[in-house]
């Protein structure tokens, strides 16, 4: 109601109050119950043309996708008296969503949907990737697809042997192999390296050719923003509301996400801008001291070989690490950590407490959030630096009631990032931080990786595939390059320009800089920019 008492005596905000203008109300499209969250407007997708989805976690893009996909029908806002189509249609009258409604509500609107997980997916499907992707291929597309995408090499296996990121792929080809009239996909780039990242955007920006209806939520911006045609914009207060902008460019839209300002609604949905460094910046710490180096390595198993170079990590470095997925990543992480030991060797080659996050996280934990953290953090969790620089940065504070394994993704990302910087080491190991997390989300992380690994004097290194976010994250970069699941090699960490212009040059992608954000963009192929900065070397910072 709005007394006061409860907001103020309410630990961790749980509770908010909110006031939102009547003529909003009266636009309220879906609301799950009483006190649950709401959305207002709904996102107008046109045929022949990418929407992407772009907002925080939690301001309902997957409620949109699933109202979209006829999973859940509308209620405008009255979950104890839910409209039937006639009213819903009604509704929308004037507006293209009127004849989609009208088309869906008779079946005769063929919608298919890549659902933001994937992790679940074997446990419902079996067989092997032949099979299921023959059983779908309904565009007889599939030779082609299995090409594009590069799955040839694992068309035998079984679903449930699938890592994430051949997963992800194999259920994104899934649905572009559907004949239907509308694709929706909800983030679709978690778990992919680049290379795959781009082919996955490709094969998805083919359908438009066809003049089907594309519907896209993704985090990575510069994913997005090769993916789409135009962008709607989801603001307000995550778990609480959201409101659905109106349809934009994408150049435009991302801009005016990153603003936090949209000029045509004269709304400000973030206090500061997001803004991007043209060149790398150089340490603002002196980086003398060296926390660990390793010699050569190797390490072989039945079929994959990875060879690691000579190399060293300083205290206070956070070192990102760029490589396709299958290439010794993990492997080199482990090797690290002293869970594998190296060929030939019998002890670790280190004595340093090592913590670790790897890339899929678990919930199978038996709790709460708290306990959780406190069982990390030991003594430091009642302090009041724990309390900002982990709990409140790392935007977990208003979860830890939580039980743990009832977190949607990207929440569960965050408490596992919390953990692992909980816990006291010299160096901390975090395998695809991003994936599931917004875009605040990201650059927060970032933020708090550094700013830990600097307070404990540790080092720090963080495999990412979001290149933007690898930007804002990384001192030094150490890029992995051979042939996936074969052989590896691990490259020394070299300053970022120069590891930037390594890995870019392997998956041939160049960036330029948005005029006005300074925001990076993926080039056309060939285009001339292309050209000129492959010609002069410069595949990332250019000004
Ligand atoms: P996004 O995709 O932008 O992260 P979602 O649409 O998944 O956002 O969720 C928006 C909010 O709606 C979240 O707070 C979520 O907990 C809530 N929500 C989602 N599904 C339900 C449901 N079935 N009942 C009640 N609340 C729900
Ligand atoms: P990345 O982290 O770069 O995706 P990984 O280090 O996880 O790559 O794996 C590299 C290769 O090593 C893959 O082909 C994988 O199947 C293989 N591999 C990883 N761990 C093992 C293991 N314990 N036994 C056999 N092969 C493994």
């Amino acid at each position: 109601s709005g007394c006061g008492i409860c907001v103020k005596k309410c630990p961790f905000k749980a509770i908010s109050i909110v006031n939102l203008p009547d003529e909003l109300e009266e636009e309220c499209s879906h609301r799950y119950g009483p006190n649950a969250f709401k959305l207002y407007r709904l996102p107008v997708p046109s045929p022949g043309m990418v929407l992407g989805l772009l907002g925080k976690n939690g301001t309902g893009k997957t409620t949109t996708i699933r109202i979209l996909s006829g999973k859940i029908k509308p209620n405008l806002g009255r979950y104890d008296n839910p409209p039937d189509w006639p009213e819903i249609i009604t509704y929308y009258r004037g507006s293209p969503l009127q004849q989609y409604f009208e088309k869906l509500s008779v079946g005769k609107l063929k919608v298919v949907h890549k659902p933001q997980y994937v992790d679940a997916i074997p446990r419902v499907v079996s067989g092997t990737v032949k099979e299921l992707l023959n059983r779908v291929d309904e565009r007889g597309i599939l030779s082609d697809l299995t090409e594009e995408l590069n799955l040839k090499h694992i068309l035998d296996r079984d679903v449930n042997v699938l890592s994430g990121g051949e997963l992800q792929l194999v259920v994104i080809a899934a649905c572009v192999c559907r004949d239907a009239d509308v694709y929706l996909f909800d983030e679709p780039s978690s778990y992919l390296d680049v290379r795959q990242r781009i082919k996955a955007a490709k094969a998805i920006r083919n359908l438009v050719k066809e003049d089907k209806i594309v519907v896209v939520a993704e985090h990575d911006l510069a994913i997005l923003d090769y993916l789409s045609d135009q962008v709607c914009i989801f603001y307000g207060k995550p778990g609480v509301y959201g409101i659905v902008s109106h349809v934009h460019g994408v150049r435009d839209g991302i801009n005016i996400y990153l603003d936090g300002f949209i000029p045509d609604e004269n709304i400000r949905f973030r206090r500061e801008p997001i803004r991007f460094h043209v060149k790398p910046p150089t340490p603002i710490w002196p980086i003398e001291e060296i926390m660990l180096s390793w010699n050569t390595m190797t390490k072989t198993y039945d079929g994959f070989k990875l060879n690691v170079r000579p190399g060293e990590i300083h205290k206070g470095e956070v070192i990102g690490i760029l490589g396709p997925n299958g290439i010794g990543k993990t492997t080199f992480v482990k090797l690290i950590a002293g869970i594998e030991l190296p060929d030939n060797a019998k002890t670790s080659p280190h004595k340093l407490k090592v913590s670790y996050k790897p890339q899929y996280i678990s919930a199978e934990y038996e709790g709460s959030v708290k306990d959780l953290l406190k069982a990390a953090a030991n003594t430091e969790f009642e302090t009041s630096w724990y309390k900002v620089e982990i709990l409140r940065s790392l935007h977990v504070e208003s979860l830890l009631d939580r039980i743990v394994s009832d977190l949607s993704g990207g929440e569960l990302q965050l408490v596992a990032i919390a953990a692992c910087l909980s816990r006291r080491a010299d160096i901390y190991l975090l395998d695809e931080p991003s994936a599931y997390l917004d875009v605040e989300e990201r650059l927060a992380m970032a933020r708090v990786i550094k700013r830990i690994v600097e307070a404990r004097e540790a080092a720090a290194f963080v495999v990412e595939h979001d290149v933007v976010a690898q930007d804002f994250i990384a001192d030094r970069l150490m890029v992995f390059t051979g042939k996936p699941g074969v052989e590896g090699v691990a490259m020394p960490p070299k300053p970022l320009r120069e590891g930037m212009n390594l890995f870019l040059k392997e998956v041939e992608i160049t960036f330029r800089r948005d005029p006005k954000t300074k925001r990076p963009r993926v080039n056309k192929e060939n285009s001339k920019l292309d050209r000129y900065q492959k010609e002069i070397g410069e595949y990332y910072y250019i000004e």
